[in-house]
């Protein structure tokens, strides 16, 4: 009885969601590349059509894959850095759920209080994990409006996730187009942190132990 209640309630999910994408017609399958702010936004994400991100209950708001938690690099730090050391230490260093590391921070998301009533007992971890995810919300989420950080300050993978959902309605030189930018927005990242880790490393600074230091540093390096 329980299974057949599952399965009804995955179809008429998954109705709702064609209905979705029926109504928005064209428009839900468009991406936008911003050069500017390196960054790739979906017109879709208003109202997530994912299957994966959809909620662990329909009373939690949308958030799509904004059910994540960035980890800020160097190169988000360096950013920071250069226009506004105090929300470096204010908002992302201080915050409660901050995890430190030696040359990133973790800002775990916010799980909804309903999970503790999930029964995950027989659930593989894996399948925990994800089942949490759809109770979570990234701390920087704003309610009814979406990201609060400024996009100069976005994760790489903030600035370069698009899900299966949205990628499989893209023609394919769309597609390659977009993975052009993903590949570049990573890449850019990547060789600045590798650098900079490499050259902190050699002085003994971490984030952990010296963090003005290593603020200091990347201040001043050329800005970005
Ligand atoms: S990228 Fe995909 S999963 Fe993320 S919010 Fe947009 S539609 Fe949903
Ligand atoms: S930082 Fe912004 S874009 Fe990234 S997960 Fe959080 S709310 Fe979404």
């Amino acid at each position: 009885m329980k299974a057949v209640l599952l399965l009804i309630q995955i179809v008429s999910k998954s109705l709702a969601l064609k209905k979705d994408r029926k109504r928005a017609g064209e428009y839900w399958k468009m991406i936008t590349i911003d050069k500017d702010n390196k960054q790739i936004t979906a017109a879709a994400c208003v109202r997530c059509p994912d299957p994966f991100f959809q909620r662990g209950e329909d009373v939690l708001e949308k958030v799509g894959c904004c059910s994540y938690s960035p980890v800020f690099t160097l190169f988000e730090i360096k950013k920071m850095a250069d226009r506004d050391k105090n929300f470096f230490y204010e908002t992302i260093y201080k915050h409660p759920e901050a995890i430190v590391s030696s040359y990133s921070i973790k800002i775990e998301a916010e799980v909804n209080p309903a999970f503790e009533k999930v029964n995950t007992s027989s659930m593989l971890p894996m399948e925990k994990e994800d089942t949490k995810l759809s109770y979570s919300t990234c701390q920087f989420f704003v309610s009814n409006q979406g990201c609060g950080l400024p996009s100069g300050y976005k994760t790489s993978v903030c600035r370069s996730f698009i899900c299966c959902t949205v990628e499989e309605s893209l023609s394919k030189e769309r597609k390659e187009e977009m993975n052009d930018w993903i590949f570049y927005i990573q890449e850019e990242v990547k060789a600045f942190n590798r650098s900079h880790e490499q050259k902190l490393k050699s002085k003994g600074w971490t984030l952990q132990e010296q963090p003005s230091m290593v603020v200091d540093y990347l201040k001043s390096l050329p800005d970005m």
